[in-house]
């Protein structure tokens, strides 16, 4: 089929739905699904034939919206909203975290989902991209309460959930024992142990040694291998971080480790700043302790603005969306912002920073360490054989340099960013597999 030839008479009449929004949402307000369509728009014309496959991206597959009540130990009942979005399954099954957040929407989760897909074909690892999210604070239930959203949670997903359908794993504000309630409630459902339903589960329950550290971890690889290109040294360079939580913590440390000096931090409870650098494994625990970065001994507390002030060389985004805005990139002064978070850059900033020379490493490329320990994972929890630690580093490490020098060449070639040019090595990936494929019927 030519895609150049004009579209057949019949399907003509339906033209006008392409690029139209799902009538669910507000086109007022299209919130983090907003910026991802912007960065679907810029990798189109980059596509060449696949483009007319396009509108795949701009759609999710798959949208299930469910109601989560639970018995609160009060004797009250909570009726929470929940989410679970498989964007694409053309390359392999869904995947992606779930997310606990009292801000969680639609419109965010339908974004981060999309982020996965593109994430996974970026990495080359075999699945499509799902997310999943509930509206709700952790921090103001029980354990018990937690336990019980989860579980219901599980169930009612549970209909799309499956270790060959699409495989849920940690995000912000859930962890290795909300995988471990999880893999237990669908193994109750369908009758027998499924371990590979999720990932980043305990390590005695299936989970993978190094799942911890591996989205830190590709942080730090990625921003190494950029950093040579830029010619600027880890040693001594000035970091910035927000969030210091899986992500954030973990990669401040290996950067420290490396001779770096992180020098300021963010996170909700509030932002510390050291000149001379703070001592991070000490903010770690005190972090671990405490539950924020806010009243650690050893540093100045500064206002949360003026976090976007601080003098640096790298800023690491490490929390959630739309962090860094048209309003405050024009004060940005690191020469390199690594994507910890989804989605932490508006395109409005992104365009800002490009301008002013700030390099930007995209999340798609720059966190996918995580999801790809989950590819490891769930390969060990199918072979029922296990790695040890060295083994899945080199494997990790070897996977993000080569996904990365492929989108450093593509950058430099088609003289766009590299956020584009990760678009376009992944849409490419995901396009082709839709092409080959076909529709059905
Ligand atoms: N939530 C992580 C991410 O945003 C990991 C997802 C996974 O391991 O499936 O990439």
């Amino acid at each position: 089929s030519n895609p150049l030839s004009p579209p057949h008479p019949i399907g003509a009449q339906y033209q006008h739905t392409q690029h139209a929004l799902p009538s669910y949402l507000q086109a007022d307000n299209l919130g983090p699904w907003g910026n991802y369509l912007q960065q679907v728009d810029r990798v189109i014309p980059h596509l060449g034939s696949l483009a007319r496959w396009a509108e795949t991206l701009k759609r999710p597959k798959r949208v299930l919206i469910v109601d989560v009540p639970i018995h609160m130990d009060d004797g009250t009942i909570a009726h929470f909203e929940g989410y679970r979005v498989q964007h694409n399954v053309s390359r392999g099954p869904g995947k992606g975290g779930v997310r606990f957040h009292q801000n969680v929407t639609l419109s965010e989760v339908m974004a981060l989902s999309a982020w996965m897909s593109v994430k996974n074909a970026a990495v080359n690892v075999p699945y499509g991209g799902a997310k999943g999210g509930i509206r709700v604070d952790p921090k103001l239930l029980t354990r018990g309460e937690l336990e019980r959203m989860t579980r219901r949670y599980t169930s009612e997903i549970g209909i799309i959930i499956g270790p060959n359908k699409d495989i849920p794993a940690p995000d912000v504000n859930t962890n290795e024992q909300t995988m471990a309630w999880m893999m237990d409630t669908y193994s109750m459902n369908t009758g027998s142990t499924a371990t590979g339903v999720v990932t980043g589960k305990p390590v005695d329950l299936g989970g993978s040694l190094g799942r911890r550290e591996a989205t830190g971890r590709g942080v730090f690889t990625v921003g190494v291998e950029a950093a040579k290109h830029i010619g600027l040294e880890i040693s001594g360079a000035r970091i910035i971080v927000q969030g210091f939580g899986n992500v954030g913590g973990v990669a401040g440390k290996l950067f420290a480790e490396a001779g770096a000096w992180v020098v300021a931090v963010q996170d909700h409870g509030g932002t510390i700043y050291r000149e001379a650098g703070l001592n991070v494994p000490a903010l770690l625990r005190h972090v671990e302790e405490t539950g924020s970065v806010s009243g650690f001994v050893d540093a100045e507390k500064i206002s949360d603005d003026s976090f976007w002030d601080v003098e640096c060389d790298i800023l690491i985004p490490a929390a959630l969306e739309e962090q860094i805005t048209a309003a405050n990139a024009g004060r940005i002064k690191a020469r390199m912002v690594i994507e910890g978070a989804n989605g932490p850059t508006t395109p409005a900033a992104d365009d800002i920073l490009a301008e002013r020379n700030v390099l930007v490493l995209p999340d798609v490329i720059a966190n996918a360490g995580g999801v790809t320990v989950s590819y490891f994972e769930w390969v060990q929890d199918f072979s029922s054989f296990f790695w040890d630690e060295e083994e899945i580093n080199l494997r990790l490490v070897k996977i993000m340099k080569e996904a990365f020098a492929v989108i450093w060449n593509v950058a430099q070639s088609r003289k766009v960013s590299l956020r584009t040019a990760t678009f376009i090595v992944a849409c490419q990936r995901i396009l082709r597999t839709r092409e080959l494929r076909g529709l059905y019927p």
